[in-house]
């Protein structure tokens, strides 16, 4: 299969010819005439499969016909829902990029910034909008937009979304949105409260799944340390010495947690930098710039940046703390390994966490190579049995999490 068998207009051919994709990738084959015959979509799809040019592409093959729109007239015809600042960005990168031969216009607007700015952008007129639910609904209410015209509603990222309490504001925004339009709904895992939202907001749609839920891309290679707490920061330098050499990503749950590791690599001689939901959108942006420019080789992030964050030749992630849900691990290394490339993952377990091991590999359905060779070995007795009974711990796990992130927003 190739990109012009998919019907796809010359514009768009070009776009992708200037990005060097050769062929198709699984879900872009299966959506994209979907999304052109104007069927509703629930897809389940990993991020670094290409999902995004799969609602992309099809999005603009279907605006461009009136392209030629005066500028001034253009009203917003597809909307593109995304759970964080970071993830719209990309997203209205990649739009940009695809209808980069066309007129049409795509903007994006996310809060933690200035509202007026986008606001001029849209009373100059926009095809395409890429928002963060919050911002999306503060412009609307200030009647800064106008979403009556919308024809392609995308829901992107949808389990994080609802993970981060959206729902609400999902249901509003579609409310907003004309009836009946042409809605698309993307999750990486498909928990229950993802179904009764697709079931709630979708008409009729077609099931699309290029990958099981839950598991991880076979190009990373996942390696697992058991350690002691108090040694993990030791167990990290070690490594970063002898091991694990180039762009790296290291994951902390908390943001006081990456100050921490990031003030002891730059007293280490590392050059590092940071993502959390503390720094301003200015100072996140130029971080993860600074790292995709190669200005610092190191980035720590919470799981804010785990998602969606598209990091050309990401050599490894190292999980310095576990995630105490499996889904959040799988995104996490999600970030190497991306489109065919081969990347490495690097998890740090210490006693505490060891029952989050147990359900990521449940979840996984794969046993993560434990690597024994390291100064900082953890007690053999407490270590896990793989595939042990993990579900209901696994439950408690996810139920103190949600009830945490309800409390206080600590990514
Ligand atoms: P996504 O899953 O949308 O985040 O895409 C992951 C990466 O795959 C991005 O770097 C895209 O530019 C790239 N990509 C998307 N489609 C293709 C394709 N057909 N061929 C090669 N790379 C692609």
């Amino acid at each position: 299969m190739q990109f012009a068998d998919l019907q796809l207009n010359k514009s768009i051919l070009k776009a992708i010819a200037k990005k060097n994709y050769e062929t198709p990738t699984p879900i872009q084959i299966e959506t994209i005439p979907l999304v052109l015959a104007k069927k509703d979509i629930i897809a389940s799809a990993q991020t670094g499969t290409g999902k995004t040019a799969a609602f992309a592409l099809p999005i603009i093959e279907q605006l461009i016909d009136k392209q030629d729109a005066p500028k001034k007239g253009k009203k917003i015809r597809a909307l593109v829902i995304s759970p964080t600042r970071e993830l719209a960005i990309q997203l209205e990168e990649s739009f940009r990029a695809y209808s980069s031969y066309t007129n049409l216009r795509t903007t994006v607007v996310y809060g933690g910034v200035s509202i007026e700015p986008q606001n001029d952008i849209l009373q100059k007129g926009v095809d395409i909008l890429i928002a963060t639910p919050g911002r999306l609904l503060d412009l609307h209410k200030q009647e800064m937009l106008n979403l009556s015209s919308v024809e392609t509603l995308v829901v992107d990222e949808a389990d994080l979304l609802l993970d981060m309490g959206f729902i609400e504001d999902i249901f509003k925004i579609n409310k907003l949105c004309p009836d009946p339009k042409q809605t698309l709904m993307f999750s990486a895992t498909m928990p229950d409260k993802v179904v009764f939202l697709a079931k709630s907001i979708l008409n009729n749609p077609e099931k699309v799944s290029v990958s099981p839920a839950s598991s991880a891309s076979k190009t990373v290679n996942q390696l697992l340390y058991y350690v002691p707490k108090p040694k993990k920061i030791e167990l990290c330098l070690h490594l970063l010495r002898n091991t694990i050499k180039g762009e790296i990503i290291i994951f902390r749950r908390t943001k006081f947690g990456v100050d921490k590791l990031e003030k002891t690599l730059l007293s280490n001689g590392y050059k590092v930098d940071t993502i959390h939901g503390d720094k301003t959108q200015n100072a996140r942006e130029e971080a993860l710039n600074r790292f995709k420019n190669k200005e610092v080789s190191i980035l720590i992030a919470t799981d804010l940046a785990s998602r969606g964050l598209d990091i050309k030749n990401l050599d490894a992630v190292i999980n310095f703390d576990i995630p105490n849900v499996a889904e959040t691990y799988v995104h996490r290394i999600g970030r190497t390994g991306r489109a065919g490339e081969v990347g490495n993952a690097y998890s740090f377990c210490s006693a505490d966490e060891k029952s989050y091991i147990i359900t990521i590999q449940k979840t996984m359905d794969k046993v993560i190579t434990v690597e024994e060779n390291h100064p900082y070995p953890l007690d053999p007795k407490a270590k896990p049995e793989v595939h042990k009974k993990a579900g209901s711990k696994h439950q408690k796990g996810r139920k103190s999490e949600a009830s945490k992130k309800k409390k206080k927003r600590w990514y």
